[in-house]
């Protein structure tokens, strides 16, 4: 079985047209194509990323369940969409829901919305079954600001992870400071009853800070999602790290091996590896990483793909 524990649905009205505008201009940057092809034929695209098409991808690449969520850029600098935050994260719900046995949502929530960050929570958790808070602290904020404390109250009151992206990955204008793992440390240290994940493992660089920080913090998580990159460019660097890691105890709390799980982090990986050969890809794990003298065994693989997310986030 497997389970990807980060995915993304997406709408036009999810997002402002400014967003857009910087998709379009990254976009074309990076493929070297003009920005009017972006504009016409992939933005188009993606904003069909809906529950059926996602189920589609899941189907093709051996995908058993999947949490899918949207991300409220709202109050970063590229401004409000058409569509409100709950809005956007109600139709995220509704998607899911027409796939009950495959899909579940998580509800995407800048917490600088203030009390009405954690009334949306209640409603999202409560009325549209969703099943955690995301944050993308990208778009311009520390998760561990005192302020955002009532929301993470509202988490533990309604038993539901916080899911908090932690990597350098991320495209113009937000920006990779504010997603350094550290800022989760202190929620983790206040919040011991708060389940957090940190979602794509703190991303190349961070990946050793975010595991030092889950041995010392039982209620901290992390999902491999974005590590595509890492596991294509540099296979014996990062199946190296990854047995270590599977190796270390922990201070507090179960070993890391029980606490990471796989995601895709759909459609946003496509460039560098689809889902289905990222999910071959892990699954053949053991066999790949003979070549370079590692040893891991399909008990571990089962754990990071399925086991651990079933335990950790009752799915
Ligand atoms: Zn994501």
């Amino acid at each position: 079985m497997v389970i990807s524990v980060h995915g993304h649905l997406a709408h036009k009205n999810m997002w402002s047209d400014r967003f857009w505008d910087f998709v379009a201009d990254n976009y074309a940057k990076s493929l070297g194509i003009p920005k009017k092809m972006v504009v016409e034929q992939m933005l188009p695209q993606f904003w069909k990323s809906n529950a059926e098409v996602f189920v589609g991808v899941m189907d093709g690449a051996g995908i058993d369940k999947a949490l899918v969520m949207g991300v409220d850029w709202g109050m970063s600098i590229v401004g409000e969409a058409e569509w409100s935050v709950e809005e956007m994260n109600e139709w995220v719900a509704k998607q899911a829901d027409e796939y009950p046995d495959k899909l579940a949502a998580l509800c995407a929530i800048d917490p600088r919305r203030g009390e009405r960050a954690v009334k949306l929570l209640e409603r999202a958790v409560e009325e549209w079954g969703m099943k955690g808070l995301k944050f993308h602290p990208t778009a311009g904020y520390y998760p561990d600001d005192q302020k955002y404390f009532p929301l993470y109250e509202k988490c533990i009151e309604l038993d539901v992870p916080l899911y908090s992206h932690t990597a350098a990955v991320i495209s113009a204008p937000m920006e990779s400071k504010y997603a350094d793992p550290i800022y989760l440390d202190s929620v983790a240290a206040n919040f011991p009853d708060l389940k957090i994940v940190m979602v794509h493992f703190g991303g190349m660089n961070w990946t050793l800070k975010a595991a030092e920080i889950m041995t010392a913090r039982p209620n901290v998580y992390a999902e491999i999602s974005a590590h595509q990159v890492a596991a294509a460019g540099m296979p014996q660097y990062w199946l190296t790290t990854l047995r270590n890691l599977l190796n270390v105890p922990s201070l507090l709390g179960p070993p890391l091996k029980d606490r990471i799980m796989f995601g895709t982090d759909w459609p946003y990986l496509l460039t560098v590896m689809g889902d289905d050969a990222w999910v071959n890809w892990v699954k053949s794990i053991p066999e790949k990483a003979k070549e370079y003298g590692l040893k891991f065994t399909q008990e571990e693989i089962n754990k990071i793909l399925s086991e651990n997310a079933k335990r950790i986030l009752k799915l």
